[in-house]
């Protein structure tokens, strides 16, 4: 926006352009948009974000974003609660909702392990998908985060805490390329990784013994 804008004007774009996908130029008309909108359209607006961002918080049985105490996909009691799809995002449990052939429920990691970022164990609902282990008659647990470094990172590393209690853990069959993500695979797409599952696989990092007598 031009120097000589109003002051406001220029808020509103900066605002606008700290949603993803939204350059300057974007942001810019967005504002503008917001300008031709009637003062009561304006006011629903902003209203809709402030009780989006006050009225949604997490499941407390799954973590998906939703505005009661447990998401209508918990409370369904049609859904075998037995199954337990762990995806990276809300996103991703969209993705699997729009196949409309998963009857599982979810868990919702809310990130991936990064330790470059810093982000550790902590920093992601692992620890209430583990509550969840001991309290839930959970008999498989689906890795579906994606086939990135961090995804396979996290899949292994909470298949490692949970292969132990005897609880089985499978990995999607990934027609997904590798770095893809699932939220903008197609329903058939994750369908088949997700009927095509299979063991998840526990590799260990060659220790420096291993790598010295490889020589
Ligand atoms: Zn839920």
């Amino acid at each position: 926006m031009a120097d000589n804008s109003a002051l406001p004007l220029i808020v509103l774009s900066e605002q606008f352009a700290k949603l993803p996908g939204i350059g300057m130029k974007t942001a810019q008309r967005l504002a503008y948009a917001v300008m031709s909108m009637s003062e009561e359209e304006a006011r629903q607006f902003a209203e809709a974000i402030i009780s989006a961002k006050t009225d949604v918080g997490y499941c407390k049985i799954c973590q998906n974003l939703t505005e009661f105490d447990v998401c209508p996909i918990c409370s369904d009691t049609n859904r075998d609660d037995s199954v337990v799809c762990v995806v990276e995002t809300p996103k991703d449990v969209t993705a699997f909702e729009r196949t409309n052939e998963y009857g599982g429920t979810y868990h919702v990691l809310h990130g991936l392990l990064s330790p470059i970022n810093g982000i550790g164990p902590d920093n992601i609902k692992i620890k209430e998908l583990l509550d969840r282990v001991g309290k839930e008659n959970i008999r498989e647990i689906i890795m579906a985060t994606n086939p990135t470094v961090e995804g396979e990172a996290t899949a292994m590393y909470i298949a490692r805490l949970l292969k132990p209690l005897g609880i089985k853990v499978t990995r999607l069959a990934f027609g997904i390329p590798v770095g893809g993500h699932l939220e903008y695979a197609d329903e058939v797409t994750l369908f088949k990784a997700l009927e095509n599952r299979s063991d998840c696989l526990l590799y260990t990092s060659p220790s420096p013994r291993d790598v010295e007598e490889s020589r």
